[in-house]
């Protein structure tokens, strides 16, 4: 397995999220990033290649979000910082709502309402070259896999699996993993997504919901307990030619290792039957037991058992990261997923 490194994956991320209410210093931390690196380097030693910019955006860029959305998160933070006393981040504070559901003035203010769907996904100084960063590391990470690679992994923040076509949420602004998905389709036919990070892959579920060559398969915190609470029932299969090509798997919070394999395999059973060409794993790691964001229950050693299991899928495999804070477990919690995986893998 080879590890392609995004080249902003340990800049800061200045901007605050809203919690239950309360503003605080966002929980996308350098720090999770030297965890993770460390995992894959000097834990796992693989072959960790630093990604270099790339010179022009990939085409799926333009494929996976509309154009008006791409160069507001382009312009947004220099059109907003014009504003007399405008806060370091762009953060929205009124949005189109039931009784004024069209935009009628693109402003700053009303834009970043339209744009950015909640309290976690502000926009900072150079946060448009930072999430390029992260598609930069998904790109190389699946060109690797279409050069033939059996796998890899893509180191990167901020994630992206709550990136929806055209909104902002849950810190995720450009979707790095459908991104990689949309690219991977074009060599490999049908791909499927598995998204085990503890919130549900909201924005890949969207933006593939209507296609029947993508699978998304997500299994998460039940929608009642846990971000982003509108959406990640078990009836949402998917529209027109995607209809059945959509799984959500939520559960109870408090569910161990022992639940959690039912609804696992379940998913992995529904990979098999799509029988697609590779496999996009969304890693997350939220849903380790300690997670100041996650209710699930799952624990270091289990991180191997989910990666022996995917490993039997016997496709090739590219991990792109996704969630995980309780950083001072994250180094363990990557290096067993990944061990499990490789040593099932090499057999
Ligand atoms: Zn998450």
């Amino acid at each position: 397995m080879k590890a392609f490194i995004s080249p902003t994956h340990d800049v800061p991320w200045p901007g605050n999220a809203m919690i239950r209410g309360l503003l605080k210093q966002h929980h996308d931390r350098a720090e999770r990033s030297i965890e993770i690196l460390a995992a894959l380097k000097d834990d796992l030693r693989l072959d960790c290649q630093f990604v270099p910019r790339a010179a022009e955006r990939p085409v799926e860029l333009f494929e996976v979000h509309a154009p008006d959305y791409l160069h507001y998160l382009e312009t947004a933070w220099d059109e907003w910082s014009k504003a007399p006393e405008a806060s370091f981040e762009v953060r929205p504070y009124i949005t189109t709502n039931r009784y004024f559901p069209t935009l009628r003035t693109h402003i700053p203010v009303t834009l970043a309402g339209k744009y950015l769907g909640d309290g976690g996904s502000p926009l900072v100084q150079d946060a448009w070259s930072n999430m390029n960063g992260s598609v930069d590391a998904a790109v190389a990470a699946a060109d690797a896999i279409i050069a033939g690679e059996r796998s890899a992994y893509a180191l990167l923040r901020p994630a992206g699996h709550h990136a929806m076509r055209d909104l902002a949420m849950g810190g995720c602004h450009i979707a790095n993993t459908a991104i990689a998905a949309q690219r991977l389709a074009k060599r490999f036919g049908r791909v499927a997504v598995l998204d085990i990070d503890v919130h549900h892959g909201n924005g890949t579920q969207q933006i593939f919901y209507d296609r029947d060559d993508v699978l998304t398969v997500s299994l998460h915190g039940k929608p009642e307990t846990l971000f982003p609470f509108i959406c990640g029932y078990a009836d949402e299969t998917g529209t027109g030619a995607g209809e059945g090509y959509n799984c959500n798997l939520p559960m109870e919070g408090g569910t161990a290792i022992s639940g959690y394999l039912g609804p696992f395999d379940h998913a992995l059973e529904r990979i098999k039957d799509f029988a697609p060409g590779m496999l996009v794993v969304a890693a997350g790691f939220d849903t380790f037991r300690h997670d100041p964001f996650g209710n699930l229950d799952i624990d270091t050693a289990d991180y191997a058992l989910l990666g022996d299991r995917i490993a039997q899928l016997g496709l090739p495999t590219l991990f792109v990261q996704e969630g995980g804070y309780k950083v001072d477990t994250l180094r363990a919690n990557v290096n067993s997923l990944v061990e499990g995986y490789l040593k099932r893998q090499g057999a």
